[in-house]
């Protein structure tokens, strides 16, 4: 039976999200230094084997005291403690307990001798030779961290599905976690189909132009926490693209662009057929992108986007379903960009049937904290890679409008979050 015959076509971008999700699978797991970790997902659960900090300790430079001792005391009347002993930071447990009466000198970090229940920073205290004069009765607990208050030993600290940013690195190294169980990432074969494309370093001649979707799509793989391998250009012919596709079986999933339209030398979706793959989608109602096709390898193989060539459609369709594709495969639980609510600033016209991705700018609304305006990047072509450079996002039309009006509000999902960036602390 042709597998054709079982091509969707025509699908909206929801419908197409979900059957390349359902498609996904989550790659295996493998272990990586923990200095190496950033922005991976966590495949383990973290159960600490210590309690952290181990021990009741300094908050402050000053003096570990019993605060029965100070009972009374004021800025008029100050007490007198006695100190007994020093205790550093680094140094192991005080050997002996403070008596009523004694105080000990304490530095930030070291152990809280037993008996004490308070430290009293010495900006607070009058030191006088083996003598320490309060003029105040601290609670008790005041400038002591206790142990456990971090974690506890015995408790999950980090769960399966974590995504790995700098804290949880630093956590993970208290708890002498030099290595970690991660997500695996996947690893992207990244072809570009066209005769008339060369690579940057040739200039271009004869109507050639440069392949910048080598560029922005590896690009995207790399922000998306893949491994793009860049396989090169396939020439316009079944031989040619059926060998760079080949090369791409090894990996996890394959992106080619262009070739995947209704011309003559679009030889894109007979290739995938020969070479065994099954073709689930041809075509997506949206705008830029209509031509994209998805299939798969059998139930192991990669799986397969034939994006469109024109430089904005490859982007805005790897945007919408190889990007999320590829954050299952590796663990994310939140697989899609952000969405700000913006007003328009100008009207927005489109005719109805597909849904339409707008390259916008995002700025801060005026005396509005918090909300924004969104303002079109210039030409909308699908080849103006220009006005995708300067876009902060997409501003989502729906398939079935025809019109948004400034000062209506639209969704607008972030790829650049750069406008939320402050050049001033704002505090
Ligand atoms: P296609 O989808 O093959 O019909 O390509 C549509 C248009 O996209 C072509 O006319 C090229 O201008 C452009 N294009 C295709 N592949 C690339 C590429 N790798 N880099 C930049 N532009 C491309
Ligand atoms: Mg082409």
């Amino acid at each position: 039976m042709n597998p054709v015959n079982h091509l969707r076509t025509g699908l909206s971008v929801a419908e197409a999200q979900r059957v390349v999700l359902a498609l996904a699978p989550q790659l295996g797991s493998e272990t990586v230094a923990t200095a190496d970790a950033l922005g991976r997902v966590l495949a383990e659960p973290v159960v600490s084997t210590r309690t952290l900090p181990p021990a009741d300790n300094s908050a402050m430079d000053g003096y570990a005291l019993r605060c029965a001792d100070l009972a009374g005391a004021t800025r008029e009347t100050p007490v007198a403690l006695r100190v007994a002993f020093e205790v550093p930071a680094g140094g192991s447990s005080p050997e002996r307990a403070l008596a009523p009466g004694e105080a000990a000198r304490i530095f930030t970090g070291a152990p809280i001798p037993p008996g004490a229940d308070a430290v009293v920073r010495q900006e607070d205290a009058e030191r006088e030779g083996a003598l320490v004069r309060m003029r105040g009765v601290p609670r008790p607990g005041e400038n002591v961290r206790s142990a456990g208050e971090d974690v506890r030993k015995g408790e999950l600290v980090l769960d399966c599905g974590a995504e790995l940013g700098p804290a949880a690195l630093g956590l993970l190294a208290s708890l002498g976690r030099t290595v970690v169980a991660v997500r695996q990432r996947p690893r992207v074969a990244v072809v570009s189909g066209g005769d008339e494309l060369v690579e940057p370093d040739t200039a271009p001649f004869d109507g050639k132009i440069v392949s910048s979707n080598s560029y922005t799509l590896s690009a995207q793989c790399r922000l998306a926490g893949a491994e793009p391998i860049y396989l090169g250009i396939a020439r316009d012919t079944p031989d040619a693209l059926e060998d760079r596709l080949r090369a791409g079986n090894r990996a996890d999933l394959i992106v080619s662009s262009g070739g995947v339209s209704v011309g003559d030398r679009d030889y894109v979706r007979p290739v995938l057929e020969k070479l065994g793959c099954t073709l689930v989608f041809w075509g997506v109602q949206m705008k830029p992108g209509y031509p994209i096709v998805f299939g798969r390898f059998g139930d192991t193989g990669p799986l397969v986007f034939g994006l469109p060539g024109n430089p904005v459609s490859a982007m805005v369709t790897f945007e919408q379903f190889v990007r999320p594709v590829l954050r299952k495969m590796a663990g994310h639980r939140a697989l899609f960009r952000p969405l700000v609510r913006a007003t328009l600033a100008h009207d927005f016209e489109k005719s109805a049937g597909r849904m339409h991705f707008v390259r916008v700018f995002l700025e801060p609304k005026p005396d509005a904290a918090g909300e924004f305006v969104a303002r079109s990047t210039g030409t909308q072509s699908s080849g103006v890679l220009r006005s995708m450079a300067l876009a902060h996002g997409l501003l989502i039309l729906p398939a079935a409008k025809t019109r948004l009006a400034a000062g209506e509000r639209g969704l607008v999902q972030v790829l650049d979050e750069g406008f939320f960036a402050a050049h001033e602390p704002g505090f």
